[in-house]
């Protein structure tokens, strides 16, 4: 099952459940591209070239744990889980993630993690376009720039951040253009992909929706 979308619509804590649901194995493709940002980041590459991008994430040493409720993203044997979520892996992740040659390496190690089960979710932006185009079912989840704001900016303030959603709501608009009008796989639904609008969905419906799908 692919299951796509731009950043804050519920797509991780919706796919991590589904999977657990179904009995299946869940893969976070954007914490793979989180990673490799990271690892760029640390050896102080200069993410506006592309060729040193590229260079520094070959051979990526990231290993990505194939459990829906037990997150484990290791960057050479190092749990960088909590590090990937970061405001500085945030900011530059799209500038990586839009190098072709970057794109090509993770898509290559994403086809074979998402086939480490019999039964996959297989989470990102581009599963149901480029990843897996022969995925059984394809989800594409969507909802407003406004209503994914706010979500964003209710979790930071649960995890002990400031009320700032006029800055949130400009960060997630910066990003949905950055992965939009990329050259490489920009964000768009497959064509045999299912577009779900959550902004107005709780959590519960919309695992319920996806569930059911999963097992027609
Ligand atoms: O899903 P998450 O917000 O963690 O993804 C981080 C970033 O990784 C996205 O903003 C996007 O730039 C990139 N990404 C991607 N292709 C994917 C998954 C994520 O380009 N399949």
């Amino acid at each position: 099952m692919a299951i796509d979308g731009p950043s804050g619509t519920g797509k991780s804590s919706v796919s991590r459940q589904v999977a657990h649901r179904i009995g299946a194995g869940y893969l976070d493709t954007g914490a793979m591209y989180r990673v490799a940002t990271l690892h760029v980041l640390r050896g102080a590459v200069d993410i506006a070239d592309p060729v040193a991008v590229a260079a520094a994430v070959r051979g990526l040493p990231v290993s990505v744990g194939s459990d829906a409720l037990v997150e484990e993203i290791l960057l050479s044997g190092e749990d960088v889980s909590a590090e990937i979520r970061g405001d500085a892996v945030t900011a530059a992740v799209s500038a990586v993630s839009a190098v072709p040659d970057v794109r090509t390496a993770l898509v290559e190690v994403q086809r074979i993690l998402g086939s480490a089960r019999e039964r996959m979710v297989v989470e990102g932006r581009d599963i149901g376009t480029v990843v897996l185009p022969g995925a059984d079912v394809k989800v594409f989840l969507t909802a407003t720039a406004e209503a994914r704001a706010q979500r964003r900016n209710s979790q930071n303030m649960a995890a002990g951040g400031a009320d700032d959603y006029d800055a949130v709501l400009e960060s997630v608009r910066r990003r949905d253009h950055l992965d939009s009008t990329r050259a490489v796989s920009p964000l768009r639904p497959a064509e045999d992909a299912r577009v779900v609008d959550t902004s107005d969905m709780g959590f519960d419906e919309v695992v319920q929706l996806l569930t059911g799908l999963a097992r027609e």
